[in-house]
Parts: C-alpha cells; structure tokens; sequence
C-alpha cells in the first residue's frame, strides 16, 4: 500500500492561529492551510468504476483544481483518490463515517481510519442515508463528533420533505436535525452545514434563491446564538450549471453540495466558477 504523507489538518493548527484566523468570509482549507472562499462538492454517491473514476479526477485536475473545490468519492475508491489529488488544491472525503472507532462495527467506515488515507471531510446524514438506513438525528450527531475528533471537518446535512414544507414546518424539522449536532460537538469545531431540501435532491427541481437564503438565514442565526457563527452553510439539490449563479448571489450560501452534476465536468467546473465569480 502507498505510504500517504500527513496532511496539515485545520484543528491542528494552535488554538491562537485558529482564533487570528480565517477571517469571517473564509474558510481554512485543511490540506494546505490555506484560506477558501467558497466550498464546491461534489458528491458521487456509488455512481462510476473505478476507471471512470480516474477519468473524471483527470478532468478535475485539469479544470478545477483550486481551493474550495472537494469530492467524495464511494469509500472504495478513496486511495487511488488520495493518490491522484496528492499534489493538488482538490480536497476530498468519505460520504458517511462510523460514531464509533476502532472495534466490532462490520462495514462501517471507522473516522481515524479514513483521516489515515487523507481524507478531510465526511458528510454525515445525508437524507438518503436518514432514508434508507433510518438514521437518526442523534445518530447523526455521534457521527459529526467522531469526524471532529479524527480531525476531519463533518458536513452536516439537514433538509426538510415536501410535506414538511408544505405543513409550514419547514424550518422546525431543519432545527430538530441540527440541534443534537450544536449540543454534542465542542463549539469551537470546524464543521460545515449542507441545507439539502429532500423535494430538491435528484429531482431537477431546485429551491429558489430566496427559499435557499430565507433556510441559510434562520440557520446562521441559530449558529450565531451559540457562538458558531464561523460555520459555512452549503446549498444542495439539483444545483447546476444553469441555477449556480443565483444561488451564489445569496449571501449566506457559502457553496454547493452537489450531487449529479458533478460528475459531468463542464457542469461542475462551471458550478465552481460560479461560486468563484461571486467574489
Ligand atoms: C446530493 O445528493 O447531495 C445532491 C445534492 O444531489 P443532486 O445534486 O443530484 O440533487
């Protein structure tokens, strides 16, 4: 197996640079100590082989290698990954992780192993996980604290159905699947939101601009009560080349999660210019 380099992580930079820095737009990119001013994802789910996989980390370099810019590809995939972005601005994580460790969990992806092999980022609840595997909130929360105390920064998605907007408990539902996060992890983590709209996610339907802003808005406000008001809040749900702009308009949308447009690569890289434009 290749031998991977450790990569400078943003939670183990001294406490006294992780307070000078990053300043309030930006966003300390962990795998070089850089500051990032957007955060594009990409989230492939278990689409391509690994060949196809190859391929399209090819295109990224060519096209999008920049800070801000990360993928997660399926686990299985995730050395050769790491292999190909070694040199490169691309940052990339697991799609899920494990609340526990190390021991008896057969097939779980455990958060020290995966930080081993580079990565920096783990998405947790996801709502087809919340979905398919029943996963709760609370669990949901276990898990953004095991990413924390690997060093990997957790993106914690949250989103409502179309029944619960349409009932108007839109906001409530987002909160109760934030809440048991902001109780369990140490308020000075580094970790981003995903507001992904489950009515958005796969189905060309996307929330407006406002819609978007209006959740981000009740979100940051929340985050701000209790001191995580450094927290970036991405977008996702059907984002692509042609909605990128609008949604980098709004002010609280800091980026994108991005699911099956990120695996055609003009679409991606012209998300990412969008997010890059606005600044
Ligand atoms: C996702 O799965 O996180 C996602 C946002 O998917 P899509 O962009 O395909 O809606």
């Amino acid at each position: 197996m290749t031998t991977l380099k450790p990569l400078q992580k943003w939670s183990n930079l001294s406490s006294a640079n992780r307070q000078s820095s990053p300043p309030d737009d930006s966003l300390r990119d962990l795998k070089y100590g850089r500051c990032m001013s957007f955060f594009v994802a990409g989230n492939w789910k278990t689409h391509l082989l690994s060949d196809e996989a190859n391929t399209l980390i090819q295109q990224l370099l060519d096209q999008c290698n920049q800070d801000g810019v990360a993928v997660f590809p399926p686990a299985l995939y995730v050395p050769q990954v790491s292999d190909q972005l070694r040199d490169s601005a691309i940052g990339f994580g697991v799609q899920d992780i494990s609340e526990s460790g190390f021991g008896a969990t057969t097939g779980d992806l455990c958060a020290q192993q995966v930080a081993e092999f580079g990565c920096q980022y783990a998405l947790v609840g996801h709502s087809e996980r919340r979905q398919r595997q029943q996963e709760s909130s609370q669990w949901v929360a276990e898990k953004a604290l095991a990413a924390v105390t690997a060093g990997l920064v957790p993106i914690v998605c949250v989103g409502e159905t179309l029944e619960e907007r349409e009932a108007g408990n839109d906001v409530a539902t987002v909160m109760e699947q934030l809440e048991p996060v902001l109780n369990l992890v140490p308020v000075d983590s580094t970790l981003m939101v995903a507001y992904e709209p489950v009515w958005a996610i796969g189905t060309g339907k996307t929330a407006s601009a406002d819609q978007a802003q209006a959740m981000h808005s009740e979100i940051r406000a929340r985050l701000s009560q209790i001191g995580m008001q450094q927290t970036k809040i991405l977008y996702g749900g059907s984002v692509k080349a042609a909605n990128a702009a609008e949604l980098a308009q709004c002010p609280d949308v800091y980026g994108a999660l991005v699911g099956g447009a990120a695996l055609q690569i003009d679409e991606f890289a012209a998300i990412v210019a969008a997010f890059q434009e606005r600044h």
